[in-house]
């Protein structure tokens, strides 16, 4: 097997640098499911505080985040409102069905990536015994790298809060969001009850995500976060490689979006290649069907790493602090080949 020089797999992908296993090697640790943790408690507040909710809690993943979020919003027997692509209700193994008994209730996009308000409003239940019990709106920022437009969020958090309903917001690149709209985050969660946001992903540490929202919420998701097998012993060592992304890795996400749009014009010079309109650090592309997989098979054999889907006609390629412009560059530089 090839190794890959080029790695646009994922933002997941990164490896934590010397100043951040410096922060993990010196953070004071104590037994977290006491609370004893100062780092976890540091981080935690830290967290809490840019985001502008009460509280918040350190968990090993975004699919346990989102869960155990969606746990604390919805009892058995309840329905949630998510987007066909929400990965809530997509990637995350049926996990609110499986072990929440919460029933998903997907939606068909736009082609902005946003949620028709009718297509909600007409997927909300009445109180009738027929029906699950609608509790929950959950959105996602950024969805496959797009931007959701904050004017859209509010509409959308309204007509939820109208219904009665909570509203959770998937922002495992909700830092993505931030840097695009040049807005604070606390800004964009501020219309929600509950926020999830990964921090290994572009903020470039090796584990874990934060759920944030009022005590109440936080304080039942941390029973279910021990309910789920989250609950984690001195993991400040972790706490602080989150902690250290926060505070250094956020600003820099502008490099990743700049990095992305070169990639994504470099890309558009092929005209067997359509590129989407790139926001954030994804860059989507639809290979013409009769190139697709000798390109892909290219690609991979000659050391650039991406995903692909639908019988590999839709490339992504996602940046992040593991590429430089010269990744760009020399990524760009194979593609070439394969066209000359
Ligand atoms: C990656 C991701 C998650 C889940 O995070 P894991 O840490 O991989 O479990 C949740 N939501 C979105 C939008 C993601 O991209």
């Amino acid at each position: 097997m090839t190794s890959i020089r080029f790695d646009f797999r994922s933002d997941t992908v990164t490896r934590p640098t010397a100043e951040m296993r410096e922060a993990m090697n010196a953070a004071e640790v104590g037994d977290d499911v006491f609370g004893d943790d100062p780092t976890v408690n540091r981080l935690e507040g830290r967290a809490a505080e840019m985001l502008g909710k009460e509280a918040a809690l350190f968990v090993p993943s975004g699919t346990q985040s989102n869960l155990a979020a969606l746990m604390s919003h919805c009892e058995r027997g309840d329905e949630y409102i998510a987007g066909q692509e929400a990965h809530c209700y997509s990637h995350e193994a049926g996990g609110a069905a499986v072990l929440g008994s919460i029933q998903p209730q997907p939606i068909a996009h736009q082609p902005d990536g946003t949620l028709a308000l009718a297509d909600i409003e007409a997927a909300i239940k009445p109180d009738d015994m027929h029906y699950a019990r609608t509790r929950l709106l959950a959105l996602e920022n950024t969805l496959g790298g797009r931007v959701i437009p904050l004017d859209y969020v509010r509409a959308a958090t309204d007509l939820a809060r109208r219904h009665k309903l909570s509203t959770h917001l998937d922002g495992a690149r909700v830092f993505n969001a931030k840097v695009a709209l040049g807005v604070s985050v606390s800004e964009i969660a501020a219309p929600f009850d509950t926020i999830s946001v990964c921090l290994s992903k572009g903020l470039g540490a090796p584990v874990g995500s934060v759920l944030v929202g009022n005590a109440e919420l936080i304080a039942k998701a941390r029973r279910l976060r021990k309910m789920l097998g989250g609950g984690m012993r001195q993991v400040g060592i972790l706490a602080a490689a989150g902690l250290y992304a926060l505070e250094n890795n956020v600003a820099r996400l502008a490099d990743d979006h700049a990095h992305a749009k070169v990639l994504g014009q470099g890309l558009s010079r092929f005209q067997a290649l359509h590129v989407a309109p790139v926001e954030t650090n994804m860059v989507w592309v639809d290979v013409d069907p009769e190139i697709a997989s000798e390109l892909n098979a290219y690609l991979a054999a000659n050391g650039v790493g991406l995903t692909h889907g639908y019988a590999g006609r839709r490339q992504r390629w996602v940046t992040h602090l593991d590429l430089g412009p010269e990744a760009i560059d020399g990524a760009l530089a194979v593609v070439a080949k394969f066209f000359d």
